[in-house]
């Protein structure tokens, strides 16, 4: 990775860190391709930036990769970054593909403790060197949010949250739900955290703000991920289930169940879902509806799975879920206590 310093000191430092995606596009007029564009001139690509008194400084991962490729060691790298330079800078603005941003957003929710300060994910559906990017407006939004502080100089989003198309989200509330639309994300069950119009309006009692307002991150980087999802659909074959619930190399299977929480009620589920739990899996139970939560006591199907064992996430996102399973599984030896800490709100991910 390589650090570019912009020499100036000013009012707020931002350290923007380049991770690849669509914004960082450019049609290079040789062979009009979209190719990466040379990160260190973003103040030139984005002259706007360059209005606010703030200092940016900009670093650059290794590897410059569509965000299909984003592998957990990705989320290390960025924690243990965060951690590094954290009193160097007030906030920070990744960028980052569309494709996983609500994975790599839920996933640094976890693993960054003792947040005090905003860690803000954005990309766009165009690139930056298109004439209609989105990329500029929400790269600028992000660069305005992550600087943003009270009358005390304490952050007002010390969260981790996912600007985009004018609206900013807690990252591990949010789902990529449009591929073409400038709306690419979506937050169902929590509502905004921020708004930008003509000005940016904080909706500050939905942030979430820590005990301390100076204290220092934390990076948590030790990751588990032995979890599979099995996204329940009818017609399901028991050979199906048992493989992915039984199977040897997992430790939790998430189910993504119907509405509140349900699934098939045939006995030859219930029989592998109950095998799977003396075999000691963490099996969760969060539901395919964008909005709402799971509830087992809502329906005898769900009642059925309750009773099993299988542990309802509420209103959890599947991305958050599995996240927050490769969080625990990676602090935690005891799948009890996993399952104990899948029930507490840890980071604003479920509500109560
Ligand atoms: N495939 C791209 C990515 O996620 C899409 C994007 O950036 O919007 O990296």
């Amino acid at each position: 990775m390589k650090l570019f310093i912009d020499s100036e000191r000013k009012k707020a430092s931002i350290l923007l860190i380049y991770t690849g995606g669509t914004i960082g596009m450019k049609m290079d007029p040789a062979d009009m391709a979209l190719k990466p564009f040379d990160f260190s001139q973003i103040l030139a690509e984005v002259p706007e930036l360059g209005k606010f008194a703030y200092r940016i400084d900009s670093f650059v991962s290794e590897k410059i990769i569509d965000s299909s490729d984003v592998e957990p060691s990705l989320w290390q790298s960025l924690a243990l970054l965060i951690e590094e330079k954290y009193d160097d800078y007030d906030g920070f603005v990744i960028l980052h593909g569309t494709d996983t941003m609500a994975y790599s957003a839920s996933a640094l929710s976890f693993m960054l403790d003792k947040l005090s300060k905003p860690v803000i994910f954005t990309g766009s559906q165009l690139p930056i060197g298109v004439a209609r990017t989105d990329g500029k407006e929400n790269l600028i939004s992000s660069v305005e949010i992550a600087a943003a502080k009270d009358d005390d100089g304490h952050a007002l989003v010390p969260e981790v949250c996912i600007c985009f198309d004018n609206m900013l989200m807690r990252g591990n509330r949010t789902t990529k739900v449009n591929s073409d639309n400038f709306r690419a994300f979506r937050s169902e069950n929590y509502p905004l955290l921020a708004e930008a119009g003509i000005h940016i309006k904080y909706n500050r009692a939905n942030i979430r703000y820590p005990d301390d307002p100076e204290c220092k991150v934390k990076a948590m980087p030790l990751l588990d991920t032995r979890v599979s999802v099995l996204k329940i659909h009818p017609g399901i074959t028991p050979q199906v289930v048992r493989n992915i619930l039984c199977g040897e190399e997992t430790r939790a299977v998430i189910m993504e169940t119907y509405g509140s929480g349900n699934a098939p009620s045939k006995e030859w589920f219930l029989d592998i879902v109950r095998e799977a739990i003396a075999m000691d899996k963490i099996l969760v139970n969060v539901t395919q509806c964008l909005a709402g939560t799971v509830d087992m006591d809502l329906y005898a199907t769900g009642k059925k799975l309750k009773d099993a064992g299988v542990i309802g996430c509420r209103d959890i996102t599947v991305e958050s879920a599995l996240a927050k399973l490769f969080h625990l599984m990676g602090n935690y030896e005891s799948n009890d206590e996993v399952r104990q800490m899948l029930d507490m709100n840890l980071r604003g991910e479920i509500s109560k």
